[in-house]
Order: C-alpha cells, then sequence, then structure tokens
C-alpha cells in the first residue's frame, strides 16, 4: 500500500471526527496540499488559526509588504489556467493583491468546505495503538487523523521582543507580522522603527513619507538591491504566460533559488575590473534578488563575493548623502548573500530625508523602552531618544 491511499474517508468514531490528513495551515502551502491530497481521494481537514487562508499574507500588512520574488513567478504553478488568468498588477504585488490572489485560489478550486478558519491546532498526540493522531483544536474539538502535515509556515507567528519596559510604552505598538486589518495612518506622529531585515527595509520609505519624524534603530546593515518595481503591461505578462512551462521547469530543476533567471558561466575574478563593474551595474539597474547571479561563485568565493559586497557598499554610500550615516547603512560583518538579501524601494535614498534619523544599537544596544521614548545604553551613559 502506498504511503497515501485513502484509510478511512470521513467518519464520526466514538464522536470524532475522522479524516485520512489533516493539515495545519491554510498558507500557500497548506492550500495547496489541500488540493493536492483531495485530488489523490483523501479526505482532509484543514484548520488555520487566521480569519482567512493566505498565511504570511493575511498576517503581514504592514505598510510597504510585498514580495520580493516577482509576481509572475511568486505565485502557483499546479494550474495553467489560473497562471494564465490571474493579472498581476505590478511587478512585485503589494500584499493586499496576494492576500486578494490566495483568496481566488481558495474559491477556485472550492478548497474552503474543507477548512477550519479561527481555529487553532493546539495538541496532536500520536495514538500507538491506533496508529492514528488526535488532533485537537482551539474549539475543544478533537479529530482523529492518519496523517498530520504541518504547513504552518516560518513567518506567520510574530513574536515580541522581549525589550524592558515594552509593556509600559504609553504610544502605540505594532508588529510588522501581526499588523491590523484597519489602516495605520503615522501623519503627524513620531515614530520609531526597531529592526532594519526585509521588513523593515520595506516599511521605513513608507512610514518616512507619513511621520513626521522617523527614528530607525539599527543592530544589522543588510544589504539591499533597489526592486524597480513597476505596473505590468498585458504585453509583458503575455510575454511571461508564453514561456511559463520553461519558466516553471527551469525553477524546479535548475535554478539554485527558484527563480528563472540565467545561469552565468564566468566567476567574479574571471572578468576585469571595468568589465566587472559595467555586469553589477546592469544588474543593480535591472534591480530585484537576481543580483546573485551576475556570476556563478558569489556564494562559494569569498574573494569572488567581496567584489559584490564591496559594489553595493559603494553605491550605498553614493546615495547617502551624509557619510556617517551611509557608514552605518553599509552592511560588514557578512558576506553578500550568506542572509537573504532584501529588496527595496528608495530604503537607503530615504536616510537623506531631514524627518529621518538612524542609530546604531550594535555599538550601544537598547536597554530600555521609557513610557514615550527608547532608552540605549553606552560606553558614555544611557541615552534617551525621545521617540
Ligand atoms: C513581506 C514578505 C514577503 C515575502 N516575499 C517572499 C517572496 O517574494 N518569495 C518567497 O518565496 N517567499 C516570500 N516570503 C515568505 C513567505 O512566508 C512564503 O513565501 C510563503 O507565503 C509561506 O507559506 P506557507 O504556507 O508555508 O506558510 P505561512 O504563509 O506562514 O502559513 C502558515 C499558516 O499556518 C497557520 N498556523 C500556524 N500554526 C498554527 C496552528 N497551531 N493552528 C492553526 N494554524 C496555524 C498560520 O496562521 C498561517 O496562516 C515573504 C514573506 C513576507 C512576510
Amino acid at each position: 500500500m502506498s504511503a497515501l491511499q485513502p484509510v478511512s474517508g470521513k467518519s464520526h468514531a466514538a464522536g470524532n471526527e475522522t479524516y485520512d490528513v489533516v493539515v495545519v495551515g491554510a498558507g500557500f502551502a497548506g492550500m495547496y496540499m489541500l488540493h493536492r491530497l483531495r485530488g489523490l481521494g483523501l479526505t482532509v481537514r484543514v484548520y488555520e488559526q487566521g480569519g482567512d487562508v493566505g498565511g504570511t499574507w493575511y498576517w503581514n500588512r504592514y505598510p510597504g509588504a510585498r514580495c520580493d520574488v516577482e509576481s509572475m513567478q511568486y505565485s502557483y504553478s499546479f494550474s495553467d489556467e489560473l497562471q494564465q488568468e490571474w493579472d498581476w498588477s505590478e511587478r512585485y504585488a503589494p500584499q493586499p493583491e496576494i492576500l486578494k490572489y490566495a483568496s481566488h485560489v481558495a474559491d477556485r478550486f472550492k478548497l474552503r468546505p474543507d477548512i477550519a478558519l479561527n481555529t487553532r491546532v493546539d495538541r496532536a498526540s500520536f495514538d500507538e495503538s491506533g496508529n492514528t493522531w488526535q488532533v485537537t483544536t482551539s474549539d475543544g474539538n478533537t479529530v482523529i487523523a492518519k496523517y498530520v502535515v504541518l504547513a504552518t509556515g516560518c513567518l506567520s507567528n510574530a513574536r515580541m521582543p522581549d525589550i524592558n519596559g515594552l509593556a509600559g510604552f504609553k504610544g502605540k505598538v505594532y508588529h510588522t507580522g501581526h499588523w491590523p486589518h484597519e489602516p495605520v495612518d503615522f501623519t503627524g506622529l513620531r515614530v520609531a522603527v526597531i529592526g532594519t531585515g526585509s521588513s523593515g527595509i520595506q516599511s521605513v520609505p513608507v512610514i518616512a513619507g507619513q511621520a513626521d519624524h522617523l527614528t530607525v534603530f539599527q543592530r544589522t546593515a543588510n544589504f539591499s538591491i533597489p526592486a524597480h518595481n513597476a505596473s505590468l503591461t498585458s504585453e509583458e505578462r503575455e510575454a511571461f504566460r508564453a514561456k511559463y512551462p520553461e519558466v516553471r521547469r527551469f525553477a524546479r530543476e535548475e535554478a539554485r533559488n527558484g527563480i528563472y533567471t540565467e545561469m552565468p558561466d564566468r566567476g567574479a575574478l574571471e572578468d576585469g575590473d571595468n568589465e566587472r563593474r559595467a555586469k553589477y551595474e546592469a544588474r543593480w539597474a535591472y534591480g530585484g534578488l537576481t543580483f546573485m547571479a551576475v556570476y556563478n561563485n558569489l556564494a562559494l568565493d569569498k574573494a569572488a563575493n567581496d567584489t559584490a559586497a564591496d559594489f553595493v557598499r559603494e553605491k550605498i554610500a553614493e546615495i547617502v548623502k551624509d557619510p556617517k550615516t551611509a557608514k552605518l547603512l553599509q552592511p560588514n560583518n557578512h558576506p553578500i548573500g550568506s542572509k537573504r538579501i532584501c529588496v527595496d524601494t528608495d530604503y537607503f535614498a530615504t536616510f537623506n530625508r531631514p524627518n529621518v534619523t538612524l542609530v546604531d544599537i550594535r555599538s550601544n544596544p537598547i536597554e530600555e523602552i521609557l513610557p514615550n521614548a527608547v532608552r540605549r545604553n553606552g560606553p558614555r551613559g544611557p541615552k534617551p531618544i525621545s521617540a
């Protein structure tokens, strides 16, 4: 018997519903799981703690949230009809559009009847005698399943950092991964953003455009490449759709990171300075994550990697007018691409705005949050920064 033959069908045994598979999470992975498993003739129940499908895109509603793999690729490949009919509006779709897409997929493939929303899986215990799982949910129900699939993702359970005094802050506190559903308007406010990973890098330019003043607290400077986001024309969408079979095949079978791009046949040190610089310039102008594909050894050879990292550091110094701020923004403690590089819209240029201040919390870490300020410590004692 193959591992995934139907074992039971949905039934009621001793008051407990029984399924072949319980899937936890209705993000992109959980929805696809449901579609595939149903196609195999299995009975499936999906539990999702959120109020709708979409996972990451349901929770991460912060200003500037969008994908950084281009939308024509950051989309399901299992249905050619779906990928031929869905119109992405921009090269990198914003969060609301990706959430709408997830909702469309749930409706189009009639997934909703098998998904229980607002229902958290609290416990799954394996019953050795029956070789089945007993899955208990937040509504007090227990169901029985032969298989449990955890499609719980990695970016949907926000963790509030444990900073002294945070609970006593008198202003509003938001977490990018657990953003309110109603719009948040920072107009006229003094705002502090703590963290300069991908979410910080996406949200800082948007918040800076609204806030009276924005203070950005940076522990680690990260490499970021401009997105050069733009609307997609119908001609661009059609041209991409025509090559979908090859794009998807390449992403699955050949690409190192699932992204469709050319595979360079040269290493960075095989080109002279001018030629190398011209290639980096061209890729910077194109934008996006394929920056790491300019050469075939950027992830393998530190000396090669340094040429790309130096190029990005030079770009930061060119964009950011204040030399001290530019220096702080230049990543210096990891090779480029060793952490996922970020993709931004005007991130570095935002630090030229008069209403934006960058604060280094690597050298002087945050000590505590006061009712109306952030206090960091350092060799010269506490420094309150009003936020
Ligand atoms: C702003 C942003 C941009 C991104 N851009 C890209 C990109 O361009 N390319 C890319 O490849 N990836 C990107 N990602 C990563 C993204 O998380 C994944 O692409 C993808 O959405 C993950 O889907 P998933 O279904 O595996 O998990 P998730 O989307 O995290 O879904 C997991 C679901 O499980 C639910 N869950 C968890 N525990 C329980 C429980 N106990 N009971 C019930 N439900 C539970 C959660 O509520 C959640 O809805 C991005 C992420 C963010 C935040």
